[in-house]
């Protein structure tokens, strides 16, 4: 395996960071997780700019132009000689000094990129659906350090995932501060009901996932059914037809038990199946080609 840091390439054993470097010291970095299907990687314009409106609400200079943290994705992609893969790009402030001031990180922000195969779940998952509670541990307010910026601050989504783990849970549902449903570890959530498609809207509180938007186009465009974004309680998850969760690692996937409540069926339902499908087609027939660029020059 072979990892990109700050413009060179580096074997596993060998791919490290400061122990001086602010991502390390304070959580103080954004991240994208990014997936290739079929040698192409998927929503790459989407992950961008997600990725410097991040940077932009941090106060963080990005070490490269978008267009060159472009190329450098597709070339650690390459080198790895991957066509499928999961992709982790962080972005941290950089080697500074032990105080707070950003200012004295003066090397810049250090950009590592780790190509890798993962898949979260294992298939029959998706067919049979997760097991997800809602977890104690609130989501971030929108008056805080908001939720909306992909941060290497993860430390309540993994909290909250430990306790999905001990409650022999897959996910774990985070409500913000008026008890509405926010989003999940690390997944947005949707719900089904009389035929209508519900998501809680960025005002909730949430990360807007690039898969979440895909999954919103893909209900319009192929179910012709539009998604409403709109504040409700987990209550309402519970007389839910169909509960599904979206996110990068995971795609599409039904949550068929909440908080011990069996969700419709208690499986895979037929919208979220229609919809992992749709997904999947896209996915894999889509994005930003790794290989073709290379024949290109
Ligand atoms: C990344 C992430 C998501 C999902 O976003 P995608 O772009 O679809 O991968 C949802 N919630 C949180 C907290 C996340 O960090």
């Amino acid at each position: 395996m072979k990892i990109y840091i700050n413009g060179k390439f580096f074997d596993k054993d060998d791919a490290k960071v400061s122990v001086f470097d602010h991502g390390v010291l304070y959580g103080d970095g954004i991240f994208e997780g990014i997936r290739a299907y079929n040698g192409r990687v998927f929503r790459l314009d989407d992950h961008l700019q997600r990725l410097a409106e991040s940077a932009n609400a941090i106060l963080l200079k990005l070490p490269l132009p978008i267009k060159e943290i472009e190329k450098a994705i597709l070339e650690t992609v390459r080198l790895n000689n991957l066509k499928d893969a999961y992709l982790r790009l962080v972005v941290t402030r950089g080697v500074g000094d032990l105080g707070l001031d950003m200012r004295k990180c003066k090397a810049g922000a250090t950009l590592f990129i780790i190509a890798d195969r993962i898949e979260l779940y294992p298939e029959e998952f998706y067919e049979k659906g997760l097991t997800v509670i809602t977890s104690t541990i609130r989501q971030k307010g929108l008056d805080q350090v908001t939720p909306g910026v992909k941060s290497l601050n993860y430390l309540a989504n993994i909290l909250a995932r430990a306790e999905a783990t001990a409650a022999g849970a897959q996910e774990a549902i985070l409500l913000n501060a008026s008890g509405h449903v926010s989003e999940c570890s690390g997944d947005n959530l949707f719900y089904v009901k009389n035929g209508r498609i519900f998501t809680p809207p960025t005002s909730a509180g949430i990360l807007v996932g690039v898969t979440r938007q895909v999954v919103m186009e893909l209900c319009e465009q192929k179910l012709g059914n539009r998604v409403l974004e709109r504040n409700f309680p987990r209550y309402e998850l519970y007389g839910a037809d169909e509960v599904f969760l979206t996110g990068t690692g995971a795609e599409v996937i039904a949550a068929v038990k909440i908080d011990g409540r069996v969700i419709g069926k208690g499986v895979c339902g037929p919208t979220t199946r229609i919809l992992i499908k749709h997904f999947r087609d896209y996915a894999n027939s889509s994005g930003t080609p790794v290989y073709e660029a290379v024949k290109a020059k």
